[in-house]
């Protein structure tokens, strides 16, 4: 059951030593919303170290303290640690940083598929963000937001709704996205640092979009990260989706990406059906609209069975 903002103010209040953490592959919701959170509480005396199980893409690199955060090796809690989950819908989301949740833990998050497992839960998956119910919640605490505290979670919010084009975008998105603004997010710098690409990366792109593969009468379009396309992209192949889902006439898009021979990442995006329901016949979850899920099989296999799912739900 969600606990109310003042739960959480007392449940902050009985602990002096706190470990943030997120998903694996933190994108900017998880990251900003991490990172926000790390600031207020320090500022409340707390002892806060953030974990995530994954390396953070360099485009984050302008956000205040985004050194701060480590991976699980070099961390080490007991059970008077609180662990504070965010943008995740189970411990086992966050790979080893579960094994360092020893005491009680926290969970704010906005995915319908969330598993709750925490002891104190904000589950709100009308949100478009878990930075959406965070700005809500500083207003809520009167907490002072400052100018950094903004650009994250204004960052946050953003990247989780296309920059409010998405159909999660809502007036409660707007309006929370508004008061960052007031109190000093950048819109313009944001988008600049997020949107901006190193040549590199630029020609990385020509060759992922060479392998843009369309079916179900062009409806569904697919990118095979193969480990030859990953020669090009590098590991973090989380933007390219975006272009097989802005093909015209496409209304389920889908990333497939080499982890081993017998497993392959799957990253899902729809216009109007339900892919948290396909993801989570592969055992992942995540939004009506953006989904993923890890399927144990060979590249070209899991692409098979994921289009096969895709067109029995069309
Ligand atoms: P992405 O495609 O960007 O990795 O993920 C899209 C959305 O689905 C994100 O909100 C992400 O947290 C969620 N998601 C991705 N993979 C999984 C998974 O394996 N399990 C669950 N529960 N959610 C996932
Ligand atoms: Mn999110």
């Amino acid at each position: 059951m969600n606990c109310t903002s003042q739960d959480l103010q007392h449940v902050w209040n009985q602990y002096g030593s706190i470990m943030l953490t997120a998903h694996v592959s933190p994108d900017g919701d998880a990251i900003g919303s991490l990172l926000t959170l790390y600031h207020w509480l320090k500022t409340q005396g707390k002892h806060v170290v953030i974990v995530i199980d994954d390396d953070i893409d360099d485009k984050f690199n302008f956000l205040e303290d985004v050194n701060a955060i480590q991976k699980p090796a070099a961390v080490q809690t007991d059970d008077t640690w609180l662990s504070v989950v965010l943008d995740a819908t189970s411990s086992d989301r966050c790979g080893k940083v579960a094994a360092l949740m020893k005491g009680k833990v926290v969970n704010i998050d906005h995915h319908i598929s969330n598993e709750h497992f925490a002891d104190w839960e904000l589950v709100r998956p009308d949100m478009a963000a878990t930075g959406e119910i965070l700005t809500e919640l500083f207003q809520q605490w009167g907490a002072v937001m400052t100018a950094p505290m903004a650009d994250a979670l204004y960052m946050a919010i953003a990247t989780d709704c296309g920059f409010f084009k998405f159909s999660n975008t809502t007036g409660h998105t707007l309006r929370m996205a508004a008061s960052l603004v007031d109190n000093g997010a950048r819109p313009n710098i944001i988008s600049e640092h997020l949107e901006a690409q190193s040549l590199i990366k630029l020609r990385a792109l020509s060759e992922v979009l060479k392998h843009i593969e369309l079916f179900a009468g062009n409806t569904v379009a697919g990118i095979s990260f193969t480990p030859d396309v990953l020669k090009h992209t590098g590991e973090h192949t989380g933007g390219y989706i975006d272009y097989a889902r802005n093909v015209k006439g496409v209304d389920v898009a889908f990333t497939v990406k080499y982890i081993s021979d017998t497993e392959t990442r799957v990253s899902l995006r729809s216009k109007s059906i339900d892919v948290n329901a396909i993801a989570a016949t592969f055992g992942g979850g995540g939004h009506v609209r953006a989904a993923g899920c890890t399927i144990a099989a060979p590249l070209a296999k899991a692409k098979k069975m994921l289009v096969k799912e895709i067109i029995r739900d069309k």
